[in-house]
């Protein structure tokens, strides 16, 4: 019998591109899976997108901080050179302004970070290397977490890189007695943020533990990040690096809204072009369903 195919409607068409599109997204989905059970050593790189869910904006994408305002990037860029050169001002201003933690305190981990955290539980993810500060990889339950740019929850010293808790110093009483900026405990050098700013070094302990992993990990997670922002963006070109050197099997997989530098320049193997809130937790159900056959 040969079936009749008559002119199809332009609503029609949209369907059946929507169709294709969804069963794309599917066998992506299913193929990051098989490719997570596969792995030995699997690690997860995460940018702003990750949390943009969860209601903080990120700085580049469409509705991005400083898409919508480039005034406040060239501002950004000020924060490090200030406590250079006069922490004590540096204190003064962060004290007086509004408080970045009373606002991050507020929101909550979304499915993408109940995700990775949930790849970690079930012994297929190794570490997150985030780029966030905002904390909700660790809130989300993630044990294994390198805050590559800092913690916003913390302070640090810029001589010994140790953390502290904001709370161990009285930050207010130091204002008071003109004692900023705080010191640190250990070494007695000058405390800020654990917030990486721009043009800061990346602390030198999470910036070789971060480069030991992507040297040794044989899949990377990419989720939410423009991968524009360095070194950070090193991360994924030393794993491709070492699988087009050594010949290693070494996949690279994005999730991201938009295609980046790493997708055109065909670092990741793929895009899963997407909301890490809504593609994540479905890799995750798939790992889960198909794992018992790898027996995992
Ligand atoms: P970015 O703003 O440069 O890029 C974010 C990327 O994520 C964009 O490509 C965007 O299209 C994509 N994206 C947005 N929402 C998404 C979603 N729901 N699912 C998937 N993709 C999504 O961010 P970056 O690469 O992390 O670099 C920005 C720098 O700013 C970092 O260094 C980071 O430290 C800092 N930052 C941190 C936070 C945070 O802690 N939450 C927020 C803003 C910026």
């Amino acid at each position: 019998m040969e079936i009749e195919i008559g002119p199809i409607s332009e609503r029609g068409m949209g369907f059946l591109i929507l169709l294709r599109e969804g069963g794309k997204m599917k066998d992506l989905i299913k193929r990051a899976a098989e490719d997570l059970i596969k792995s030995a050593y699997a690690i997860a790189l995460t940018g702003a997108g990750i949390s943009t869910e969860s209601g903080i904006p990120d700085f580049r994408g469409p509705s991005g901080i400083w898409t919508k305002d480039p005034e406040a990037e060239k501002r950004a860029y000020q924060s490090y050179e200030k406590f250079r050169k006069n922490p004590k001002e540096y204190w003064k201003e962060r004290l007086s302004g509004p408080s970045l933690l009373g606002d991050l305190r507020k929101v909550m981990p979304n499915p993408g970070h109940y995700a990775l955290a949930e790849l970690e539980q079930i012994g297929i993810l190794q570490w997150v290397i985030t780029q966030n500060v905002d904390n909700l990889h660790q809130r989300g339950g993630s044990q294994k977490v390198l805050d590559y740019h800092g913690n916003a929850f913390k302070l640090r010293c810029v001589s010994c890189h140790a953390r502290y808790d904001p709370n161990v110093f009285d930050l207010e009483r130091l204002n008071r007695e003109n004692q900023l900026p705080p010191l640190c405990k250990k070494c007695n050098g000058a405390i800020k943020s654990d917030v990486v700013h721009f043009n800061e070094p990346i602390p030198p302990d999470v910036a070789e533990r971060s480069f030991e992993e992507a040297s040794q990990c044989d899949l990377m997670l990419i989720c939410g990040t423009s991968a524009v922002v360095y070194p950070f963006a090193n991360l994924p070109r030393v794993a491709k690096r070492r699988q087009l050197e050594k010949g290693i099997g070494i996949i690279l997989i994005e999730i991201n809204a938009e295609p980046t530098p790493l997708t055109e320049q065909k670092i990741s193997d793929y895009l899963i072009q997407g909301k890490t809130g809504q593609i994540l937790p479905q890799i995750v159900e798939e790992v889960k369903r198909i794992g018992k056959e790898y027996g995992k």
